[in-house]
């Protein structure tokens, strides 16, 4: 296992970035491992650990609040409060996602088939697929609106409350360069309901910090006898004969290996490692259009004191505080937020999603002291006028605004902060643009067409080369799945 930086991980890492204070420093929830994972690689018993996150808390404008919890009755309260046809309607929405979200979940761990290929295995898959999934067939039309629906307009047909449809909403622009009105939209947010583990929607934090996760799975690795290496950067893969032969290092140290399977953006392992004369001149062009613009940024922030939310009353919500937060009060808000960014700005008023995992972990902050991350959205990669360096002063300035506004004085509490724009996220851990899904989450970039069409059964036209990072099925997030999927390839090729 061969990593660029000194700290192994990628986006699921844990660093002392400022002395005392540990942050889970690009993915900070979790909820998308998948339990296949965990038990196959025994995750607990090497040191993985949910905490359970809060109910999600909404401030809104005003100083009331709205809740989305795993409750039903409690969501529909809160909904309530805005819309009683949205509150009964809900349990029977809730139905209805999930049941969508069970078919994708089902999903998740095949490997996509080719079904424009003609030979006879791949229609064998292809067929063996279509009667795996002969009951879904009623709810094809289901899956067709998540894919092609904007979040606004699939979300229009059950509620009237933009209250209530910005809660359910809001994860559309999670690391989507996408609004609440952009066609598509609607897939995100599925992605982000389907994973099965604790608080709202499924999310968690993990003792220690994201990093564990990773720390586990090599500690797992290691008793298998995988070896790491930290500072091993890849600056080619090598081939013979269109078959991978191995890696040579930035530092020219070449690795024979029989097989290579690579988890970086597949823009990196096709157009950077590659010589793309080797490869077919569709699959080139394909990867070279693969969109990875992303606009999603992370304050990592060591203070303190905890945000003190105007709107928050811990009678009323029925827990102590909110360790997970929403803030983007309505559809218009997510909107313009994205309006900004499409013509090159940062939102004025971005959409930002604070989260508190000291307040349940005891081991990231010194006594007393807090880590709050603040990931939201949008900040372009490139920017109309001015450049980052320059420019994020104010840009922090107007996310600070945002959070001083619902929660005031928290700005004064900050010990220190770590800032990461598109850019930054892309110099750390490589992911073309800083997209944290190595590529946008949209149907033409979905299922058999992630990364790239005849190339999502993880294999590539290179003989030996595989992939298994979340340019692959069923893209980004710390699932573990495009790995576990890329795994099962590489043995069933090794078996024939
Ligand atoms: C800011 C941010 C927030 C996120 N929030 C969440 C969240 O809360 N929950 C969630 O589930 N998901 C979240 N995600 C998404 C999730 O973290 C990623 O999808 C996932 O970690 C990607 O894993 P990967 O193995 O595919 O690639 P990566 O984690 O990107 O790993 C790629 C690795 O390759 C290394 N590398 C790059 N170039 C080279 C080279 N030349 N040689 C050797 N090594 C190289 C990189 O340093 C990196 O370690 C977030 C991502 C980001 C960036």
């Amino acid at each position: 296992m061969l990593e660029r930086r000194d700290v192994i991980g990628g986006a699921a890492v844990t660093e002392e970035v400022i002395p005392g204070f540990k942050f889970s420093v690009f993915s900070y929830l979790m909820s998308l491992l998948h339990p296949k994972v965990i038990a196959d690689l025994e995750l607990r018993r090497h040191g993985f650990e949910v905490l359970p996150a809060s109910d999600m808390f909404g401030p809104l404008p005003g100083g009331d609040h709205i809740l989305f919890s795993d409750s039903i009755e409690k969501t529909q309260a809160s909904f309530a409060r805005f819309s009683k046809k949205d509150a009964e309607i809900y349990p029977e929405f809730d139905r209805y996602l999930m049941e969508s979200a069970r078919i994708v979940r089902q999903l998740l761990l095949e490997t996509p088939p080719d079904p424009s290929c003609r030979d006879w295995r791949a229609f064998r898959e292809t067929s063996k697929l279509l009667w795996k999934y002969r009951r879904v067939g009623g709810k094809l039309f289901r899956l067709i609106d998540l894919m092609t629906m904007s979040a606004d307009a699939y979300l229009s047909e059950w509620f009237e409350s933009t209250h209530v449809k910005a809660v359910l909403a809001y994860y559309c622009g999670i690391g989507t360069f996408a609004g609440p009105r952009s066609p598509g939209s609607a897939y995100v947010i599925m992605h982000h309901v389907m994973g099965e583990h604790a608080g709202a929607g499924g999310w968690g934090f993990i003792r220690g910090g994201m990093g564990t996760i990773t720390q586990a799975i090599a500690a797992s690795g290691r008793t298998h006898g995988m070896e790491v290496r930290t500072n091993a950067a890849v600056a080619a893969i090598d081939t013979s004969g269109g078959r991978a032969t191995g890696v040579t290092l930035t530092d020219g140290t070449r690795i024979a290996a029989p097989i290579v399977a690579s988890n970086v953006s597949a823009k990196l392992t096709f157009l950077q490692f590659l010589p793309r004369d080797q490869l077919p001149a569709d699959f080139v062009r394909e990867i070279e259009s693969y969109r990875t613009y992303s606009t999603a940024f992370k304050i990592n922030i060591a203070c303190e004191r905890l945000p003190a939310y105007t709107a928050f009353d811990p009678h009323a919500c029925g827990f102590a505080y909110p360790t997970y937060t929403h803030i983007g009060p309505t559809i218009d808000y997510l909107d313009r937020a994205y309006d900004d960014a499409k013509y090159g700005d940062w939102s004025r008023e971005p959409f930002v999603t604070p989260v508190a995992p000291s307040f349940v972990d005891d081991t990231i902050a010194p006594p007393g002291k807090h880590v709050v991350h603040l990931f939201g959205g949008h900040a372009p990669y490139t920017l109309r006028e001015g450049d980052w360096e320059t420019r994020k002063p104010d840009f922090v300035k107007s996310v600070l605004a945002v959070m001083d506004s619902h929660a005031p004085g928290f700005s004064d509490g900050i010990i220190g902060m770590q800032v990461l724009t598109p850019p930054d996220i892309e110099a750390r851990i490589g992911s073309p643009h800083g997209h944290i899904f190595h590529g946008e989450l949209q149907a033409d970039q979905l299922f058999f067409a992630r990364p790239a069409p005849h190339y999502a059964d993880y294999r590539s036209p290179i003989r030996g080369l595989y992939q298994c990072g979340s340019s692959a099925h069923p893209g980004g997030g710390v699932g573990g799945v495009p790995g576990h999927n890329a795994a099962r390839e590489i043995l069933r090729d090794r078996r024939r």
